[in-house]
């Protein structure tokens, strides 16, 4: 039997920093120096090649270009090894992960993100659990197949469809939730798959997207927003998207000009999406007359969807130069398990 081989790709962030043994200054690892701080990642009976982003960033600086670079690494990769694990900075792992959802459409095999909150030389560290529980995700298999067929970020104990999780806390271990979609897997002393809720692998040859748009602006409402900087934000030059931040199940004023505001934008053909701020829940345009106006104006619901998997899908989807209609029926789809 051949066996099982995973590619891991550093990109940066605190798991991959180690104290200098003389001056105490956090500095990126490289990854020859990862075996010997982990060196139990050469008792698996897997074979783990590494790719090492040149520059490893802090995951502050994540941008659509560097999704575009990880995309085409997984693609050039895809035949060649059975599961894939990034490592990647915690604070803007949800974005990475949603947006790879929509950029790796058909995936029949694993690409699990982790990383950590202490670097992985301190001796607290929890990135030596994610890293190793990660590769053992990214390596199982039932019958000859991988178990997980999608995009998923693994971190304290837990597995989650990437799409659906956000970063919840900037100091515990476990620092991130999935708020709306169970977790996929728990792991203990066996890890446990959550089967119904797995993405199944899919028929089709792997389809890699290329191009996002980021022409969109972000407008997050509150008690006294002006309407000054309202009009500011939803008339920038060259937004093709806005999304609004709402109240509670998708609710906002029902003043006059900031209807009026959102209705202009939506005539001249910017999309207007209706997200929560609501960690757990949905949008459900209609339920209140405080969201009713904004159903009949033309909003677009966005759902039970994050922030994170919202955004990442109006630069997919954008990015494909799909027609207004297009886009507005695929906001409103389920395309990866992203919603409902
Ligand atoms: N600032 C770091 C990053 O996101 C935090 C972390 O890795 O957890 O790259």
């Amino acid at each position: 039997m051949p066996k099982t081989k995973v590619l891991l790709i550093y990109t940066g962030g605190t798991i991959g920093m180690m104290q200098d043994a003389k001056t105490g200054a956090l500095k990126p690892f490289n990854f020859k120096s990862l075996t010997n701080q982990i060196p139990e990642l050469n008792k698996f009976d897997v074979e783990l090649s590494s790719i090492s982003f040149k520059h490893p960033i802090d995951s502050s600086d994540m941008h659509p270009d560097v999704w575009i670079e990880l995309a085409t690494i997984i693609e050039s990769n895809y035949n060649k090894v059975d599961g894939f694990v990034i490592l990647h900075g915690s604070d803007t792992m949800s974005f990475t992960a949603s947006a790879l959802s929509f950029m790796l459409q058909n995936l029949s095999k694993p690409v699990i993100l982790t990383g950590s909150q202490l670097p992985i030389g301190v001796i607290r560290t929890d990135g030596k659990e994610n890293l190793i529980t990660a590769i053992e995700i990214a390596s199982s298999k039932q019958n000859g197949k991988p178990i997980i067929n999608e995009v998923c970020i693994y971190f304290e104990y837990k597995l989650y469809r990437g799409n659906r999780t956000i970063k919840y806390n900037s100091l515990h271990f476990d620092a991130f939730k999935s708020p709306n979609y169970p977790p996929l897997a728990e792991a203990g002393v066996e890890i446990k798959y959550n089967y119904n809720y797995l993405n199944k692998p899919s028929k089709n040859k792997l389809l890699v997207s290329k191009t996002l748009d980021n022409d969109i602006a972000v407008l997050k409402l509150f008690p006294g927003i002006s309407k000054k900087i309202t009009s500011a934000i939803i008339n920038t030059h060259g937004i093709k998207a806005l999304i609004i931040e709402t109240f509670g199940s998708g609710n906002a004023s029902t003043q006059p000009w900031f209807i009026n505001e959102l209705q202009s934008a939506i005539k001249k053909g910017i999309v207007v999406l209706n997200i929560t701020q609501c960690l757990e829940g949905e949008v459900v345009q209609g339920k209140y007359a405080t969201s009713t106006q904004l159903k009949e104006i033309g909003v677009i619901s966005g759902g039970d969807m994050t922030f994170e998997a919202a955004i990442t899908k109006l630069m997919f989807l954008f990015g494909k130069q799909l027609n207004l209609k297009e886009i507005k029926i695929n906001l409103q789809k389920n395309m990866c398990g992203e919603m409902k």
